[in-house]
């Protein structure tokens, strides 16, 4: 039994980050050079004894700023059909913007289950974002540091009742 989950959220929030962290070298296809773009990548992660199939929606970062909503909704959209459950990051250093609720607007709609993190967590310069965070209506943020490897634990609790139905 096996599950996937999508990590979506705007640009710059972590989700690369994160993706890397959660599948490290299992990670078959790298396409980080320079004019190499694919919308979704997907790898095997593994947190403890939960192995899944992980996406990042990538290759919003390239959009213009007229197209980028567009996108940005179009690709989260294919994502959460694909995905069983959705990992939805904020920067908590940036606290919730515009563009947060837009991909929580998406995820209320469109996501069974959605578990909400609060990422860029390490320090106290975070804290009143992962406290706006709660405003999203998606539950409880985890406290994340993609960069640092914090809240794993967290996901990890997270996400084992729900692979469960999987
Ligand atoms: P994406 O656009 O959502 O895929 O975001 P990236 O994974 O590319 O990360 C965007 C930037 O945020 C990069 O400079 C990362 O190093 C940084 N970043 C990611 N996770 C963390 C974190 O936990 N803490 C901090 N301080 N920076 C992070
Ligand atoms: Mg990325």
């Amino acid at each position: 039994m096996s599950f996937t989950l999508a990590i979506v959220g705007r640009p710059n929030v972590g989700k690369s980050t994160l993706f890397n962290r959660l599948v490290g070298r299992r990670l078959a296809l790298v396409d980080d050079q320079p004019g190499v773009t694919r919308d979704l990548r997907e790898g095997e992660a593994r947190i403890g004894d939960l192995r899944f199939t992980v996406i990042d929606t990538a290759g919003l970062e390239e959009a213009t700023d007229e197209s980028l909503q567009g996108r940005m909704r179009m690709l989260t959209e294919r994502a959460v059909e694909m995905a069983d459950i959705c990992l939805f990051l904020v920067d908590a250093r940036a606290g919730v913007l515009p563009a947060d609720e837009v991909f929580a607007d998406i995820l209320r709609r469109k996501s069974a289950h959605v578990i909400l993190a609060a990422n860029k967590a390490e320090g106290n310069a975070a804290d009143a974002g992962v406290l706006e965070c709660y405003a999203l209506g998606l539950g409880e943020p985890i406290r994340m540091s993609a960069e640092h490897g914090e809240g794993l634990n967290d996901l990890y609790t997270q996400l084992s009742p729900l692979a469960e139905q999987f």
